[in-house]
């Protein structure tokens, strides 16, 4: 055996000479050698008595080690035209959010500092207080009303569940049949219900629920009333449910608490932009009488990953007050990029401002219009004219995306591009191995760059990136 394997084995490189072949790379040092040793245990172990040329070792290493750089988090030019695209990152923050998180970042805070008194104060009291306003809150309600804010909506659905559906004897969530729904990967109502050891009470069918199974099923047993927003879906043709102001009605004739998942979290009037439906906002909805609310805060608010609960102040106190709590509560940065985000809605609404000149990036780009568009495309294209490609100004489909607004297309306009001498789907490919990388998709025979989700100050590096993804093709 000895006699037949050491030749072999010896055909596989060492590590240091690996290494040495791999040249400087811009990942640690020990974290490539684990790559190396890796790769290398992997091929003896699929070759013990083949020789492995030390070039295909080589390759192979390097592959893996490209593999590893490219899952390293970084900026991306998005040209897909989805504007809250989950695999993107969801929504990108504003300015004032990226400098609060900044100053925030680098230097002490009073996180959960009293400065007036000079002691220990609480945590989220300021972004506590205006959220509240941002979802309605006057100041002088009844019930009175208040905010906190989690880590993402999942985890404000699930301390949700946990105090109002925790008790063995009054376990049961009512929920439609219609909103049973999977939103984006892993989010699954009745998994969530069911891990929370809340007991769903599914009621009506699929397309049609009234207001009378609503009324069947609330019993001595029942802790909750639950909406989830279909935001993801739409249903058409044969579908009813109840407004939800009468199951608001009904809920508190029965003192059970309802609650309504919003998922999205729009703050401004979708409807203003260009064929985007309305999106209920979290203050029309407790308008409605609906106890408490839940959302994302990186989908249409635009701000970070978060989870917002908003509404009866009491409520909201006792979910302060849950161990789980402290297991679901927000770092500094969150918070101080929610409390910026949040002042930029507040201060936006105030002044009736410019919805298409938003400081919440994914507002702006909701409500931008196609001649400002159009002209950036054609400067582009002109700027692409000695390139061996075809650079057209096309048109598209934006979508707001992140399981939002199904069937809100917004028009959108193109940088199309048709490389010669070499297939779409490698261009596309060269594009999204750039730095930074950029991301489009196909469609018609063309790699179609949405420019509603490229923000204008890119345009140059998208520019050189297209160029950097043909150099060295002919000339
Ligand atoms: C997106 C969404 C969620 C999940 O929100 P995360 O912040 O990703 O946890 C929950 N419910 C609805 C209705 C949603 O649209």
């Amino acid at each position: 055996m000895m006699d037949r394997t050491a030749p072999s084995l010896r055909a596989i490189p060492s590590v240091d000479r690996v290494l040495r072949e791999l040249g400087p790379t811009d990942v640690p040092r020990p974290a490539v050698v684990a790559v190396v040793r890796r790769e290398l245990a992997a091929l003896r172990e699929a070759a013990p008595d083949n020789a492995i040329q030390p070039v295909d070792a080589i390759a192979r290493v390097r592959a893996a080690l490209d593999a590893l750089r490219a899952a390293r988090i970084r900026r991306v030019i998005n040209g897909t035209g989805i504007l809250v695209h989950t695999n993107l990152g969801r929504s990108p923050l504003g300015e004032t959010a990226v400098d609060a998180l900044r100053q925030v970042a680098s230097d002490y805070n009073n996180l959960e500092y009293d400065l007036t008194g000079g002691e220990r104060g609480g945590r989220a009291a300021y972004l506590e207080h205006n959220l509240a306003v941002l979802c309605g809150a006057t100041g002088a309600d009844d019930p009175p009303r208040a905010a906190a804010a989690v880590n993402n909506c999942a985890a404000a659905l699930v301390l949700i569940l946990r105090h109002f559906a925790g008790s063995a004897d009054r376990n049961e969530v009512v929920i439609s049949r219609g909103e049973l729904v999977q939103i984006g990967g892993g989010f699954r109502v009745p998994d969530i219900l069911e891990s929370s050891g809340a007991a769903l009470r599914e009621v009506g069918t699929t397309n049609k629920t009234s207001i009378e199974d609503y009324e069947r099923a609330i019993g001595p047993r029942t802790a909750l009333v639950l909406k989830v927003h279909r935001s993801n879906f739409f249903m058409g043709g044969f579908v009813e449910s109840p407004p939800t102001e009468a199951i608001a009605e009904l809920a508190r004739v029965k003192g059970v608490p309802f609650v309504e998942d919003l998922g999205s979290g729009a703050v401004v009037r979708t409807e203003s932009a260009p064929a985007v439906e309305h999106e209920p906002t979290p203050a029309e909805v407790l308008a409605k009488g609906v106890d408490l609310v839940c959302f994302s805060g990186d989908k249409l608010l635009g701000g970070p990953q978060a989870g917002v609960i908003a509404g009866r102040r009491d409520l909201v106190a006792a979910l302060k007050k849950e161990p789980l709590f402290r297991a679901l509560r927000c770092d500094k940065l969150v918070l101080a990029a929610l409390q910026a985000t949040v002042d930029q809605h507040l201060i936006e609404q105030a002044t009736g401002s410019d919805l298409a000149q938003s400081g919440v990036p994914v507002v702006a780009m909701m409500h931008m219009g196609d001649d400002e568009l159009r002209r950036r495309a054609e400067a582009l294209v002109a700027h692409l004219s000695d390139l061996p490609l075809a650079a057209s100004v096309g048109t598209g489909e934006a979508q707001v995306g992140g399981g939002t607004l199904p069937r809100s297309a917004i028009r959108s306009v193109t940088l199309d591009l048709l490389p010669h001498g070499i297939p779409l789907l490698d261009f596309a490919a060269r594009l999204r191995a750039g730095e930074p990388p950029v991301v489009g998709y196909v469609s018609g025979g063309r790699l179609k760059l949405d420019l509603r989700t490229v923000f204008p100050r890119q345009d140059g590096e998208l520019l050189a990136a297209v160029r950097a993804a043909v150099a060295g093709l002919l000339q």
